[in-house]
């Protein structure tokens, strides 16, 4: 069977610059795989333009069979491929549900919406207590959990999540990372980019390492955790 998302020789540049240079990896239905990298890695570049947000220069990406490098961001998410971006990218004049309704945009089924925000209120609680507050009143670590509710609400089959735990407290980074936890359970995969190489590796089936715009590693994130390299380069040992 074929893999539910596959990159295959993607290239992405601004202008000049080559910020991803013919990266191929792959995400198979049902997993939690991480991608891992300093700054300026590529790893957002690489996950906007999974998500239909930039052009790829080359390569192609497919998602459950389809290619999608050329098609509207918008009819991406209606295929079931979500993004939860970097810097949460929440709204913040609207209010908290507003926000979370704008995940749901593409659907039609409005009791399956109803049913998923009450999910979302459940995982969240925060969320649902000030559901009518602007969002733009939220903590970083609040709008975090805003940003993975929005795209949780347009039922992803594959959730991509942009650094989830930037500058969350160590105990809003485990809220948010066994919510990752959860919603493998429920189903869902995830592509995870993260800096936090410790947190995004020991929950990972499998896991890349992104340095300047190439993967240069590969591997379950159990056998990447206790990789010399990794280690050295990543969890800040000697
Ligand atoms: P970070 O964790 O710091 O966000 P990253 O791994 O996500 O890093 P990218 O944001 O994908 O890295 O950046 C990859 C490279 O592309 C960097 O060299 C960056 O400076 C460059 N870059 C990113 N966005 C732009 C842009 N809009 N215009 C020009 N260069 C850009």
């Amino acid at each position: 069977m074929s893999a539910m998302l596959e990159v295959k020789d993607l290239e992405v540049a601004y202008g000049k610059i080559l910020a991803v240079k013919k990266i191929s990896f792959s995400v198979e239905q049902g997993q939690v795989v991480s991608l891992i990298g300093t700054n300026g890695a590529g790893k957002t570049t690489t996950l906007k333009t999974i998500s239909g947000l930039l052009r790829p220069n080359a390569g192609e990406i497919w998602f459950q069979g389809e290619r999608i490098d050329h098609v509207a961001a918008h009819d991406i998410v209606s295929r079931g491929l979500a993004h939860s971006p970097e810097g949460r990218r929440i709204f913040p004049r609207l209010s908290v549900e507003e926000n979370l309704m704008l995940g749901a945009f593409a659907r039609r089924d409005p009791a399956g919406v109803r049913a998923d925000l009450q999910t979302a209120y459940d995982l969240f609680p925060i969320l649902g207590e000030r559901r009518k507050q602007p969002a733009g009143t939220f903590s970083g670590g609040e709008q975090q959990m805003l940003a993975m509710g929005r795209a949780m609400m347009s039922r992803p089959k594959l959730m991509m999540l942009d650094e989830p735990s930037m500058g969350l407290s160590p105990i809003m980074m485990k809220r948010i990372m066994s919510t990752v936890t959860e919603l493998q359970q429920q189903g869902t995969t995830i592509l995870l980019v993260e800096q936090n190489a410790q947190a995004a590796l020991k929950r990972a089936d499998f896991g890349y390492v992104l340095e300047v715009g190439k993967i240069v590693l590969s591997g379950t994130g159990r056998d990447l955790l206790v990789n010399d390299s990794v280690r050295k380069a990543y969890l800040g040992e000697d």
